[in-house]
């Protein structure tokens, strides 16, 4: 998407809405707590030294987009790896359908990862698609895993989920990733994904590889899928615009942290977070009614410099940091919108800081500091 173009959002949510009635119902995924590591554990902490994610908590309703952004390394993928069984967490749960699947092991953890109620998209088709094998062995293998249907069953399952995703079955079952366009694999990677027809779709920057007008139809599908199969969809993304006409609601990651989260539409017109406001400003195409300058937003060149490792996780680069911010904030829900959540000690005043006479304007604060 080029500068000049306007990020279309997506329409906020009304009661007869997709979104307005998942937010009434009762989440199908409901992450609580959650921490990964992939380092050691450190003793009596249960959270290893490198945490991937801490503490977060997310839920997704039936049939709703949620849309995760963040930098490369910000917690973003780590949850969907955990949703789905491929890391075990250090602490915390995931409730699936009401089912505690954070907590399964062995056998159990195995049977439900089989089950393919939840499924993963990789980011690189061309690299996640076993190259010899037909895009009808590549559909039809998640069936044979959990070995549900008929062996009839799942030749008809596979053309249907090529039909599903706009893909003429004739014409492409005998071939192979290579013998296909960008856009017809990560097609073939959803295709294979929804065969077990399941309940949760995590797709992992779905878009990034493909040019734009494959982008616009992969992400046309995906809002059609959860229409067609009552589908909820988590879209992992690392900048906003593959996110804005199309996501329900956002979680904003930064550094294995989730320091936003709320209706997109709201998140992106007033953000809580100043990451989110400084992500927001840095997109000159997301419309905002008091539109700010990302300079407005980053600490001055001679601004006391935080311990990366210590207090809240944006503190290092946030122009408001102050003696709490030595403290990580838990995330709280917004008193003037309840549907929102901010990880934020300020989250409701930072603002009246940007006013050049305010007492604590951010100059006026590095100045006394
Ligand atoms: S808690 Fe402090 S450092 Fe963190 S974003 Fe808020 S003001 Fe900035």
């Amino acid at each position: 998407m080029s500068s000049t173009q306007e990020i279309r959002i997506a329409p906020a949510a009304g009661p007869g809405s997709p979104a307005g009635s998942a937010e009434a119902a009762q989440p199908l995924l409901s992450v609580r707590g959650l921490s990964v590591s992939y380092a050691p554990p450190r003793k009596g902490t249960h959270l290893g030294t490198g945490a991937a994610l801490a503490d977060a908590d997310l839920d997704v309703s039936p049939g709703e987009i949620v849309g995760i952004v963040g930098e490369t390394g910000s917690g973003k993928t780590t949850l969907a790896r955990a949703t789905v069984g491929l890391v075990a967490p250090a602490a915390g749960t995931i409730a699936f359908a009401g089912d505690d699947i954070g907590g399964l092991r062995g056998r159990a953890r195995r049977d439900f990862r089989r089950s393919g109620q939840v499924q993963l998209v990789f980011q690189d088709p061309l690299r996640s698609l076993d190259p010899d094998l037909t895009v009808a062995e590549l559909v039809r293998e998640p069936l044979d895993i959990a070995a549900a249907l008929s062996r009839r069953e799942r030749d008809q399952r596979v053309v249907e989920s090529l039909q599903l995703v706009g893909l003429d079955p004739e014409a492409v079952l005998d071939r192979r990733p290579r013998q296909l366009s960008g856009g017809q694999r990560q097609r073939v990677s959803l295709a294979r994904a929804v065969s077990t027809r399941p309940r949760l779709l995590f797709c992992d920057e779905p878009v990034s590889a493909l040019d734009v007008s494959n982008r616009n139809l992969v992400l046309n599908l995906l809002d059609q899928l959860r229409t067609d199969l009552d589908l909820a969809v988590v879209i992992i993304a690392h900048d906003l615009s593959s996110l804005a006409g199309i996501a329900d609601r956002v979680a904003v990651f930064y550094r294995g942290r989730i320091v936003e989260q709320g209706p997109i539409r709201r998140v992106l017109e007033d953000p809580a977070h100043p990451y989110t406001a400084l992500l927001t400003a840095s997109a000159p195409s997301v419309v905002q009614e008091d539109r700010l300058r990302p300079e407005q937003l980053k600490s001055a060149a001679d601004a006391p410099t935080w311990p990366a490792e210590r207090g809240c996780v944006f503190a290092h680069r946030c122009p408001f940091a102050h003696d709490a911010c030595a403290d990580q904030p838990p995330a709280q829900t917004l008193p003037h919108d309840p549907a929102r959540r901010a990880a934020c000690h300020v989250a409701a005043t930072w603002r009246d800081r940007l006013a050049p006479d305010a007492p604590h304007a951010p100059h006026a604060h590095k100045e006394s500091a």
